[in-house]
């Protein structure tokens, strides 16, 4: 039987049936406006092999100490790919990434004191962590003891809610994890600074890079040529370490005095012990050693890149001069403000190239390729 039969008529079952989807879809529009989730445009990846490809979602409601931004521009970091493709495990899909995010307060919860409708705002690599540990009081809170939350690929600290980074036109945020930003900064390059400065800026502080002291910038990328420019305004004598003579002018440009060319055995002799401290920002597979032996009594190799293999150290090279090889990942909240503190007090931002949204699988393709001057930061008012 193909036919409903109803008292003022006949029906066929298609007929119902798309009623029935109808209704539905009004249901679900209804429950939206009444709930005021936040509608949300991204691109998101689905799995590890295929290109990113758009993806609506909705973000959570604006609770009592959160912050919505409407996102205006989020940086790509390499760690964007990595995850996407799911090149450290665990990945969890779809995955919006994006970790570089600027954008303007668009509405702020009840008790939210840092920030008020129309504020210029950014938020970087953690939306959370869990506040009480040892480590979250000393203001570290990338190294919460219950680990931090990442702004995606992570979950919330609900335990399911999967956080959902800046590729996208809004997000939600509480505001101790959101940073104020200087609106009169060039935005677009501000982006960049929320993990790509901070990653440099916390170590060469930790090392306390300062005027008279000989800085090594090894990995001229979106992390190292902000390592250039912080320890260049830090006072440091700054020499940029590449394998490649055609980042001599770009080095230079950036704020190092120095270049010297790692190929050349003969000029790697003349720089042996020679530096205080070495960003290194290499996250291909590589030696350290070779970057150790350059280092002066008590010098510091500052590892920020992710390689994926275990790295080779020679410990004869390590204890010479008492050298140390010291990690490290981000900053804390209040280190990440301090730095956009001083990048707006100094006007440092990132070199960036700016393209759309749909645009992120070519940019990938050119960052693997290090074809990027430095940072690609996407515009989202492409995705409007
Ligand atoms: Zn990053
Ligand atoms: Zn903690």
């Amino acid at each position: 039987m193909d036919k409903l039969w109803l008292a003022d008529g006949t029906f066929t079952r298609s007929l119902c049936f798309k009623m029935c989807i109808v209704l539905a879809l009004r249901l679900h529009q209804l429950k939206n406006k009444t709930g005021n989730m936040i509608q949300t445009k991204a691109f998101a990846a689905f799995d590890a092999k295929t290109p990113l490809a758009p993806f609506d979602f909705e973000r959570r409601n604006v609770r009592a100490n959160d912050v919505q931004l409407e996102i205006l521009y989020c940086g790509v970091c390499h760690s964007d790919l990595h995850q996407a493709r799911d090149e450290w495990g665990g990945s969890i899909y779809p995955m919006v990434p994006g970790h570089e995010i600027v954008g303007k307060v668009v509405s702020v919860g009840s008790s939210v004191t840092k920030f008020k409708t129309g504020d210029t705002a950014g938020v970087g690599v953690m939306v959370d962590s869990c506040r009480t540990c040892k480590n979250c009081q000393k203001d570290l809170e990338q190294y919460c003891v219950e680990g931090m939350t990442g702004t995606y690929n992570a979950k919330e600290r609900d335990g399911k809610t999967i956080a959902q980074g800046g590729y996208s036109t809004q997000i939600v945020v509480d505001e101790r994890y959101v940073l104020k930003v200087a609106p009169e900064l060039d935005l677009k390059a501000v982006a960049p600074l929320l993990c790509a400065g901070i990653t440099t800026y916390s170590p060469l502080v930790y090392a306390g890079v300062k005027k008279g002291m000989k800085v090594g910038v090894v990995g001229l990328g979106g992390l190292g040529h902000m390592g250039v420019k912080f320890a260049a305004s830090f006072g440091a004598e700054v020499t940029v370490l590449s394998t490649s003579p055609s980042k001599e002018a770009d080095a230079k440009r950036l704020g190092a005095t120095k270049f010297l060319l790692t190929t050349d055995e003969a000029a790697m002799k003349g720089y042996d012990s020679y530096f205080d401290v070495i960003l290194d920002a290499i996250s291909a597979n590589h030696d350290y050693t070779k970057y150790l032996d350059l280092l002066d009594i008590d010098g510091k190799l500052l590892v920020v890149g992710l390689p994926t293999d275990a790295p080779k150290v020679l410990p004869f090279s390590l204890i010479k001069n008492r050298r140390s090889i010291i990690g490290s990942m981000i900053g804390g909240m209040k280190e990440t403000q301090e730095m956009l503190d001083y990048c707006a007090a100094n006007n440092i931002v990132s070199d960036v190239e700016l393209i759309n949204m749909q645009d992120i699988n070519e940019a990938y393709e050119r960052m693997l390729k290090g074809d990027v001057k430095y940072r690609f930061v996407i515009d989202l008012a492409s995705l409007k």
